[in-house]
């Protein structure tokens, strides 16, 4: 269907007399997040939104390629779908009749689901991916499936069981009456490479069927970047868990929360020495952010940490031994230490269920007492 019939169709039925301009952007917001602004078109300098002189054009001969490419991989047709079902029926009624040329089958029960499957065909048109065939779809889907059942699982788990497309993180478990069920994909990454694990990721429904007419070596490309951070993350996860992990290290942080500006205003510490192990060229962020935390922290928590040992709440050489036994697995599978100082921080998590900034500090702390990271002397 071309975009034109589509969008005065529409307007014909449901724009409560807008004009085309403001009916355009009132569609397009009912199926992307994405900001008349982030379309990727040019914008007029005084009211920072497109001219309505061109979205008349568009409306008339289509999207522009690149607005369609900006929108592409942020599409709900899920909201397009309960905003066209929260019209009256009357007008759903109409745009059934209207529609049933392109398909006899339309109804004013349906009518929203199978335009919004046309929408998003028209915008991936647009964007420049050719639609295929019912047979290549079938293909895909099939071996989707089996790769589905094989690995599915493992896949799920491995993106914590959200969309990890860029920009796109839906959630990829679905509640409907009180049941939990996994709504979710498997891709091929590169298809010209083999169905092996390092080459599949499981992805939204959206998401995945976009990607499917997706050729474009660059959204492959960043889905690889996207990969190889997870492979890496999961691999830091299986290298760490048969360490263990004092649990008094909840109790450390709960004193943690419970400092007061003025007490850590009374004890701060120069961490002059925290270059040799952080190196500030090769990573400020980390750097400074270590550097802010140990220069706070690490007086309080060094009592913390002996009162809770002397009490008997936490045996303090053991976690320092701890720490360091996990920093120097992931030391030695060759972690950065942007990596090394997160999966730690993960850990913590993991074991503490608390915030990840506390978890932050507490590392901060071990790395200024040496058990994380080792001291470099020039
Ligand atoms: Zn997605």
């Amino acid at each position: 269907m071309e975009f034109k019939d589509f969008f005065s169709t529409l307007k014909n039925r449901i724009s409560n007399g807008y004009d085309v301009p403001e009916f355009f952007r009132a569609l397009f917001a009912m199926i992307t997040d994405v900001p008349e602004e982030n379309w990727g078109t040019k914008l007029d300098p005084v009211t920072q939104k497109i001219k309505d002189d061109s979205l008349r054009s568009y409306a008339k001969r289509g999207i522009p390629k690149k607005f369609a490419q900006q929108i592409v991989y942020s599409l709900s047709p899920e909201n397009y779908i309960e905003s066209l079902n929260s019209r009256p029926v009357e007008a759903r009624k109409l745009l059934a009749d209207d529609f049933s040329s392109y398909d006899a089958e339309v109804t004013e029960d349906n009518v929203a689901e199978k335009t919004a499957k046309w929408f998003v065909e028209i915008i991936q048109t647009a964007a420049g991916m050719a639609p295929k065939s019912e047979l290549e779809q079938q293909k895909q889907y099939q071996i989707a499936g089996e790769m589905k059942s094989k690995y599915g699982t493992y896949l799920l788990n491995e993106v914590n069981h959200f969309c990890p497309f860029p920009g796109c993180g839906r959630s990829l478990t679905k509640t409907n009456a009180g049941k939990a069920m996994d709504s979710y994909e498997i891709s091929l990454i590169d298809r010209s490479k083999a169905s092996d694990l390092s080459n599949l990721l499981a992805l939204c429904p959206q998401c995945y069927a976009t990607y499917c007419l997706d050729d474009s070596p660059k959204t492959c490309k960043a889905l690889l970047g996207v990969k190889k951070i997870l492979e890496s993350h999961n691999h830091s996860l299986a290298l760490l868990d048969d360490l263990p992990l004092e649990k008094g290290i909840v109790g450390v942080i709960s004193r943690i929360k419970k400092l007061k500006e003025t007490e850590l205003a009374e004890a701060s510490l120069d961490p002059k020495e925290l270059k040799q192990k952080l190196k500030p060229a090769d990573n400020f962020a980390l750097y400074s952010q270590v550097s802010l935390f140990v220069m706070t922290y690490f007086v309080r928590i060094r009592e913390i940490m002996i009162n809770l040992d002397k009490r008997g709440e936490i045996d303090y050489e053991e976690v320092q031994d701890q720490m360091h036994a996990i920093y120097k697995r992931l030391k030695k599978a060759k972690k950065t230490n942007m990596e090394i100082f997160n999966e730690i921080v993960d850990k913590i998590h993991r074991v503490t269920l608390q915030e990840n900034t506390y978890c932050q500090i507490v590392v901060a702390y071990f790395v200024q007492s040496c058990e994380v990271f080792d001291a470099v002397t020039e």
